[in-house]
C-alpha cells in the first residue's frame, strides 16, 4: 500500500479523536490529505523585532523577551489571562481566552521566550491575542526562514488545532515517511515539465527551506493539479473521438452553391470562411463533429451556421438550430425564410407556443423528411419531435443550454448528428480548456467590414437632460434606442415596476415618439407583436428589461441605455451593448448608475468604456469574478478541486499542463505503459466517486 493512504489517526499525535475531526473539518482522511494540505501563506521568521518599533503596519512580528507578571480579567466564559512581556525596549500584553490554564501552567515567569503573532492596539497599549510563544533556544532549533501558515476552523481550535499544531502533525507525518513520498507524476511527465521531486515539493512547500524552493515547490504541485484536470480531457475528448463514428458530408451540392451565387449579400469575412472550412474537415472526417464556435456579437456566427446547415441538407440530411429564448428563435426563423427565399427550402418554426395543429404538421414533416430545416427552442429537444435523419444541430448561445439538454440531443439518431455550439460570450481561453475543453474550438475574430465600434460612456443617473437631448437627437436623424432595466431576481413584481416607472417616465419625455416596452412576462405573440413594432420603426423606443440581451438584430438602432448598470456583470453588459453597433451608422451605450459606487463596479464600467472587444471583456469578468461565478460555468464546474492553482493567474502553466497532457495520450492513449500507472491511479483518486466531468457535452 502507497504510504499515503495511511489512515490519519496513525499520525503520532493525531489518534482517533482528532482524526475525526480532521475527518470532519478539512476532509483530511489520510496521511496523503494531510501533505496535500497546503498553508495559505507564510511569513520571514528570520527577522526579530523591537517592542518600541512596532506600528500599525505590521501583520506579523516575532519578538523576543521575558513575562514579568501574570493577571486574570473576568469570571468564567469570559475570563482572560493577560501576561506583561517585555524585551527592555518596552511592554507588550500577551492575551489569552481560551485554554488559559494550560498556559498559566506551562509559562514561567522570567524565562526567555520568542513570541510571535498579529500586534494591536488597545487602550493605547499593544497586545497580541493567542500569540505563538516558545521557549528560546539556541539558534540551530528556532524555526527559520519562512514559517507557514494553515486554515483552521473554529472547532479546530477549540480542540487545540490551530495553525502551529496542524504544523506539527505535518512534521511528524514526514517523520513517518521513511524513504521519499512516492511519485505522484511519472517520469516522462517530470522530465518534460522540468519538475521538483514530489517529495521536495511536499517539504518545501510546508517547509521552504528558501524563496526559490518554495517558489519551484508551487509550480510543480500546481502543475499537477492543472494537469490532471487537463489529462482527464484529452483522454475523454481522445477517446470519444476515436469511437464515435459521424455522418460524412463529402460534397458542396445544390443548395449551397446556389445560395452562395444568389442570395449572399456580402463577401465573408476571412475569420468566416476559416471557420466553415473547419467545419467542413470535421464533418468529412467520418468522426462525430462537436465543435464550439466562439464570435463576438456581430461577428456574423448566424450565417456560418446557415452555410453548414445547407451542406448537411446537401448531403441528404435535416438540420436544426436551437435558441435559448423565443424571441430569438423567431428572429433567426425569420432571418432564414428571408435568407432562403427563393431556394425551395421550407423552414418551420417550433418553440413552446407552437399551436397544437401546426405542431403534428411539424412532427409529420420531419418524420418524413419532407422538412429539412426546423428552428426552435427547447420545445425542439422534447421526444416526441423524431427527425427522418437529423445530420447537423447548431446550437445559439450556448451558455443558456445545461448539458443534459445538449446531450439529449444525441439521442434523436442512432449516429450523433455534428453539433456546432455557438456562443457570442466568449468564454476565457483558460477556462474554455478547462471546462468545455474536449469541444473543439472555432474562432471567429474579425467584425464585418464597416462596422465601427460602440462608442461607450458612463453617466451618473442625476444627470438626464443631456442624454434625452441626444436621444432624441439621434432618432430624428433616423435612428432607434433600447433602453434596458435591470431584473433582480428576488423579486419579478419590483422589477416590472422598475419597468413600468421607466416606460411611463420615458413615454412622457418623449411625447413625440412611439415608445414600446417588452419584458420576459408577457405571452410569445406580444412580444412578436411589440419586436415587428420595433423593427419596422413604428416605435423608436423601445423599453425592456434583458429579454433582448441575446441576438436581437435590429440594425437601425443606434443607441443603448443601460439603468442600473451597476447590477449588471460585465458579460451581460457587454452582451446588450451588442444589441447595436449592427448597422453601418455610429452607436452609442450608454452606462448609467448612481454616484456612489463599489471599486468594482467602477473597475467594470471602465473596462466598459475602454474596450469593445468581448474576449477582452471575458477575461476581465474573469479576474473579478473568479471562475466559479461565470456564467455558464456553475453547472459544469472544473473538475477537480484547485488547492494552488489559479486559472486566472496560472495560465502559462494551464497550457505547458495541456501540452503535455497531449504528448502522454497521443504516445498511450489508453495509459497502458507501466510508468503510466500512476496516472490512472491519480486519476481516480482525483475524480473519487464524482460526476465524470470530461463528458459535458
Ligand atoms: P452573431 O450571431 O455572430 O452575433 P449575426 O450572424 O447575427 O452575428 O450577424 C450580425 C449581422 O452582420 C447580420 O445582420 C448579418 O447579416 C451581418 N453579417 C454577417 N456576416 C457578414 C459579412 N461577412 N459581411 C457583412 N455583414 C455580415
Ligand atoms: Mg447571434
Amino acid at each position: 500500500m502507497n504510504i499515503l493512504q495511511t489512515d490519519i489517526k496513525f499520525v503520532p499525535g493525531v489518534g482517533p479523536k482528532r482524526a475525526s475531526i480532521l475527518n470532519k473539518e478539512i476532509e483530511v482522511f489520510t496521511l496523503g490529505d494531510l501533505l496535500r494540505y497546503y498553508p495559505y501563506r507564510y511569513v520571514d521568521r528570520t527577522r526579530m523585532y523591537y517592542i518600541h518599533e512596532i506600528d500599525n503596519s505590521m501583520v506579523y512580528i516575532q519578538l523576543k523577551g521575558r513575562i514579568t507578571a501574570f493577571e486574570t480579567f473576568g469570571e468564567g466564559r469570559k475570563r482572560r489571562l493577560v501576561a506583561h512581556f517585555t524585551d527592555g525596549t518596552g511592554f507588550i500584553d500577551l492575551i489569552w481566552f481560551q485554554g488559559i490554564k494550560f498556559i498559566e501552567n506551562s509559562l514561567k515567569l522570567n524565562q526567555e521566550y520568542i513570541v510571535f503573532g498579529k500586534p494591536s492596539l488597545f487602550n493605547n497599549r499593544w497586545n497580541i491575542a493567542h500569540p505563538d510563544i516558545d521557549p528560546y533556544e539556541s539558534e540551530g532549533d528556532r524555526p527559520e526562514g519562512l514559517f507557514a501558515f494553515y486554515n483552521t476552523t473554529e472547532n479546530m481550535k477549540r480542540n487545540y488545532l490551530n495553525s502551529k499544531a496542524v504544523q506539527k502533525l505535518i512534521h511528524n507525518a514526514f517523520g513517518m515517511i521513511r524513504e521519499r513520498v512516492p511519485e505522484s507524476l511519472p517520469p516522462d511527465v517530470i522530465a518534460a515539465a522540468h519538475l521538483m521531486p514530489f517529495h521536495d515539493a511536499l517539504e518545501n512547500i510546508h517547509f521552504p527551506k528558501s524563496p526559490p524552493l518554495l517558489r519551484d515547490a508551487e509550480f510543480r504541485l500546481k502543475f499537477e493539479e492543472l494537469f490532471y484536470i487537463q489529462l482527464n480531457i484529452v483522454r475523454y475528448a481522445s477517446d470519444r473521438k476515436a469511437k464515435l463514428k459521424g455522418f460524412v458530408f463529402e460534397k458542396v451540392g445544390k443548395y449551397l452553391n446556389a445560395f452562395y451565387a444568389t442570395k449572399l449579400p456580402f463577401e465573408l469575412t476571412n475569420a468566416q470562411k476559416r471557420v466553415i472550412r473547419e467545419i467542413r474537415r470535421d464533418t468529412a472526417s467520418g468522426k462525430q463533429m462537436n465543435r464550439l464556435l466562439q464570435g463576438d456579437v456581430g461577428s456574423g456566427k448566424t450565417l456560418v451556421a446557415l452555410m453548414c446547415m445547407l451542406i448537411a441538407i446537401d448531403n441528404g440530411f435535416q438540420a436544426c438550430l436551437m435558441a435559448p429564448t423565443e424571441i430569438l428563435a423567431s428572429q433567426h426563423y425569420e432571418t432564414f425564410r428571408s435568407m432562403l427565399d427563393g431556394l425551395g427550402l421550407p423552414v418551420a418554426l417550433l418553440t413552446g407556443s407552437t399551436r397544437k395543429k401546426e405542431r403534428e404538421k411539424i412532427h409529420q414533416a420531419l418524420q418524413s423528411g419532407e422538412l429539412p430545416i426546423l428552428i426552435g427552442t427547447h420545445a425542439l429537444i422534447e421526444d416526441v419531435v423524431q427527425f427522418q435523419n437529423l445530420g447537423f444541430v447548431v446550437i445559439d448561445e450556448q451558455h443558456r443550454f445545461g448539458v443534459a439538454q445538449r446531450a439529449s440531443l444525441w439521442s434523436k439518431n442512432d449516429r450523433p448528428p455534428h453539433v456546432l455550439v455557438m456562443t457570442a460570450t466568449p468564454i476565457p481561453r483558460t477556462l474554455a480548456m478547462t471546462v468545455y475543453g474536449d469541444l473543439d474550438v472555432s474562432v471567429i475574430d474579425e467584425l464585418p467590414p464597416g462596422r465601427k465600434p460602440v462608442q461607450t460612456v458612463h453617466r451618473f443617473d442625476k444627470k438626464r437632460g443631456a442624454l434625452f437631448q441626444f436621444i432624441r437627437e439621434q432618432i430624428r436623424a433616423g435612428r432607434q434606442a433600447y433602453i434596458v432595466y435591470p431584473l433582480i431576481e428576488e423579486s419579478e413584481k419590483m422589477d416590472l415596476k422598475n419597468l413600468e416607472d421607466g416606460f411611463k417616465h420615458i413615454r412622457e419625455a418623449f411625447p413625440e415618439f412611439t415608445v414600446c416596452k417588452m419584458h420576459g412576462r408577457m405571452k410569445p405573440t406580444e412580444k412578436e407583436d411589440v419586436m415587428q413594432q420595433f423593427i419596422t420603426n413604428k416605435a423608436q423606443i423601445m423599453v425592456s428589461t434583458t429579454v433582448i440581451e441575446v441576438g436581437v438584430n435590429v440594425p437601425n438602432a443606434s443607441v443603448m441605455v443601460i439603468e442600473s448598470a451597476q447590477r449588471f456583470g460585465l458579460s451581460q453588459l457587454h452582451q446588450l451593448r451588442g444589441r447595436v453597433g449592427r448597422g453601418a451608422d455610429q452607436s452609442y451605450c450608454i452606462l448609467i448608475t448612481p454616484y456612489e459606487l463599489s471599486a468594482n463596479t467602477r473597475k467594470r464600467m471602465e473596462i466598459m468604456t475602454e474596450s469593445n472587444d468581448g474576449f477582452v471583456i471575458a477575461e476581465a469578468d474573469l479576474k473579478l469574478r473568479g471562475p466559479g461565478d461565470l456564467e455558464g460555468t456553475q453547472q459544469s464546474g472544473i473538475p477537480f478541486s484547485l488547492k494552488l492553482a489559479d486559472l486566472v493567474r496560472d495560465t502559462d502553466i494551464l497550457f505547458r499542463a495541456r501540452e503535455i497532457a497531449e504528448e502522454v495520450i497521443d504516445k498511450d492513449p489508453a495509459l497502458e505503459h507501466p510508468d503510466h500507472l500512476v496516472l490512472k491511479q491519480e486519476l481516480s483518486r482525483l475524480s473519487g466517486n464524482r460526476y465524470d466531468w470530461g463528458r459535458i457535452s
